[in-house]
């Protein structure tokens, strides 16, 4: 029997030339299929006469093919279909270049509708690139005479393609189960959930697409919502080892520490000792901007709980963070009385560093017996800390840097891993992501939020400059003299390849995929300045399709100050600390977020020495100065969130970037409203008994679903 997890392979109807390139939009099942909803609609619903058809016009013809013919051009080798159509008031000519085939499918005789921009060459009207399609009466019309669904494409699949297999698994497939109850169906007057299907791939009105669309992603944050509200009514139930720790012990710890705290982190670190030391677990997140010191806070909270017995888990995105954490703490701590003793956990080895300033590297089970016997107190890592199953004596906290995909899965982990006595960590997630307050909660509503919204005094403020094409010269001449005084350079480009050939195949590009062709990439301006701009100064580079190893080696070395110049791209290593460098450059600057373009900033003006943002941009400059504005005017993060989201909407804030954030939340981000409305139908639905949600069977299993997402990803 046919459902909505039937693996695509397994369908007749989808022929096994698409499937390779199905995969490779993510798509592997009917639900996959259904759920790849279009970006965008053409509108092709008016037919139009022959006779009336004007210059320019988006329209759709309905005629007959006269006669067709292929052509091959000399020079670019490329074939050229011509086809001759009539219709009572009169005939026009299409063009296809490169789909031979149509002349296969159109064959003289032939009724079709055809849809596409009329042009004008010499003063004669044609069509060019025209969709059509066979016209039949036993068929609805899919790419033609109707708003017509544009997807996400992938080469060798384009929505043409995509058209075909919706609309026949809108027919064939059964119906999917409807997960909104009733009440909350009416209460918002959605469309059912077949009915929305439908609506969003191939709708009659733009209105319908609109209703369905709103629909699935409240549905997406009604379900993240239950699944917030239940995880925080299972945290209820669990207990924590209270982690204690006296006003002197504390005074001395700090005392000791390289400086002393701002007042953010001093709160800060109270609003978390005081979680520590009751016996129910904490669930804590600790925002603040990069750079504002969250580190030192984490730190002295694991070594709360290495005084109390216990060990800590202490995990970053990638190793070049984690490695980064694990030298820090050794620093911070190596004036302690107490024996502290840290763990590194690699993905090649491992490190050990006892206080006596024994280093020993490790091979992995050993590494891991050390742990699980209780030898190491603060254990650092990537995720594969808990991924790998490294066991714990006695695991006291968990902290987590940096993500909060990651971030989710690892709290739940934790939830689940709890013995029978009920007894788990406690947790702690940090982030440099500037979300406004109001979101936090609304979206990881089960946290309690601890923000850093002070920086370290005698920073100095980094001054930042739209540099315009024309003065990019002195820009270079500038970055040399920074260098010549032993200073180190960031540059930031937007991607790592040359922009790809167009998507579609299709000779004509849009203005985005136009855009992105002159978009600096990394290894384009490596390649620059390596070679022409700074031949004589040395230059690295960093992007995410580099194997790890290289990753970390590149790091240290530029840590380790053997380059002068790092380009990289903008996703990796959020919170790597160098405070040499000084400069750095932003290319494409109007590529990125607002918040994205704050934070790439914040990477320098870390040490004592004036630092500099230069941001390169191709095009408007109106817009890229008052960016540029609102980024000099903020203290910090945070409130240039707020300010940004109240006035232009979350989507110009966060940019189009990965931010780390969940693909729902970046959703829900777009329609605060949305989510605040799936909050309130979550609570009224299960309020304090996570049990109520048995009554809802379908809703159940979606909730379970993103459980399992979360915990095994
Ligand atoms: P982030 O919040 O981005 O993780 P870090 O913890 O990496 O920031 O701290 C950034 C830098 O600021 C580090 O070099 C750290 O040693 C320094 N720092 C942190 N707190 C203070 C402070 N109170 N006074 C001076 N420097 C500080
Ligand atoms: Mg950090």
């Amino acid at each position: 029997m046919l459902n909505l997890a039937t693996p695509l392979a397994q369908l007749k109807n989808v022929p096994p030339r698409f499937l390779k390139k199905l995969e490779n939009l993510g798509l592997k099942t009917i639900r996959d299929l259904l759920w790849h909803f279009p970006t965008r609609y053409e509108d092709f619903s008016q037919t139009y006469l022959i006779g009336d058809l004007q210059p320019n016009q988006q329209a759709t013809i309905r005629g007959l093919v006269r006669d067709i013919d292929v052509k091959r051009t000399w020079k670019r080798k490329m074939f050229i279909a011509e086809a001759e159509i009539e219709d009572a008031s009169g005939t026009i000519r299409a063009v296809w270049f490169n789909q031979p085939y149509v002349k296969n499918v159109l064959k003289p005789g032939t009724l079709a509708n055809f849809a596409g921009k009329v042009s004008v060459t010499d003063g004669e009207l044609y069509l060019s690139n025209p969709a059509y399609e066979i016209v039949s009466k036993f068929k609805e019309t899919r790419h033609t005479g109707r708003l017509v669904p544009v997807y996400p494409e992938t080469r060798g699949l384009t929505s043409r393609g995509l058209r075909f297999l919706v609309k026949e698994m809108l027919i064939a497939a059964p119906s999917a189960p409807e997960i909104l109850p009733d009440e909350v169906l009416a209460e918002f007057n959605f469309p059912e959930v077949n009915e929305a299907l439908r609506a969003i791939h191939f709708p009659e009105k733009l209105e319908d697409a609109e209703a369905a669309k709103k629909r699935f992603a409240f549905e997406d944050l009604f379900v993240l919502q239950l699944f917030n509200l239940e995880q925080k009514a299972k945290l209820a139930e669990c207990a924590a080892p209270p982690l204690a720790c006296t006003p002197e012990e504390l005074g001395v710890t700090l005392k000791l520490m390289p400086f002393p705290l701002t007042g953010a982190q001093e709160r800060c670190l109270a609003e978390i000792l005081e979680d520590l030391a009751k016996p129910n677990p904490m669930n804590r997140l600790l925002q603040g901007d990069v750079g504002s010191g969250k580190t030192v806070v984490a730190a002295i909270a694991a070594l709360v709980a290495a005084h109390n017995g216990y060990q800590t888990a202490f995990m970053a995105p990638t190793e070049v963070l984690a490695r980064q954490h694990y030298e820090t703490l050794k620093k911070l701590f190596s004036p302690l009385e107490q024996r502290v003793n840290l763990g590194y956990l690699a993905a090649g080895g491992a490190k050990l560093f006892l206080k006596d300033d024994l280093e020993a590297e490790l091979k992995k089970p050993g590494f891991k017996k050390a742990v699980q016997a209780g030898r190491t107190n603060i254990v650092i890592g990537t995720h594969a800390l808990i991924q790998k199953n490294v066991a714990f004596k006695n695991l006291g906290l968990v902290i987590v840097d940096e993500q909060h995909r990651f971030g989710v899965r690892a709290r739940a982990a934790l939830l689940r891993s709890r013995r029978e006595d009920n007894v788990i960590p406690h947790f702690l997630s940090m982030s440099a992501t500037p979300i406004p307050r109001t979101l936090t909660l609304a979206l990881f509503g089960d946290l309690e939020l601890s923000i850093v919204d002070e920086m370290p005094k005698g920073r100095r403020l980094i001054i930042t400059k739209v540099v315009a094409p024309e003065n990019r010269a002195k820009a270079y001449a500038f970055i040399r003299g920074e260098i010549k005084k032993g200073r180190q350079i960031f540059v930031i480009c937007p991607r790592i390849n040359p922009a790809e050939e167009s998507q579609s195949g299709k000779p004509v590009m849009d203005m985005r995929e136009l855009l992105w062709r002159d978009v600096k990439t990394v290894k384009e301006e490596y390649e620059r300045l390596s070679k022409k701009i700074f031949p004589d100064m040395r230059v690295a580079m960093l992007h995410g399709k580099m194997p790890s190893k290289e990753k970390v080696r590149v790091m240290s070395a530029f840590q380790g100050r053997e380059y002068d110049i790092l380009v990289s791209t903008s996703v990796i290593e959020v919170g790597v600390d160098i405070q040499n460098a000084t400069v750095m450059v932003i290319e494409g600057a109007d590529r990125f977020g607002l918040a994205q373009l704050y934070q790439l900033r914040g990477r320098v003006g870390r040490g004592t020495h004036q630092s500099y943002c230069l941001l390169f941009s191709d095009s408007g400059t109106k817009t890229s100065a008052e960016r540029l504005a609102a980024i000099v005017a903020a203290k910090n993060g945070f409130e240039l969130a707020e300010k940004d989201l109240a006035l232009r909407g979350p989507g110009e804030f966060m940019g189009t970037s990965q931010t780390g954030m969940p693909d729902i939340a970046m959703r829900a981000l777009k329609n605060i409203n949305l989510l605040k409305d799936a909050r309130r139908a979550a609570e009224r639905i299960i309020g304090n008994n996570p049990g109520t949600l048995k009554k809802y069977p379908a809703l159940l299993s979606r909730v379970n679903s993103l459980r399992k997402e979360i915990h095994l990803e």
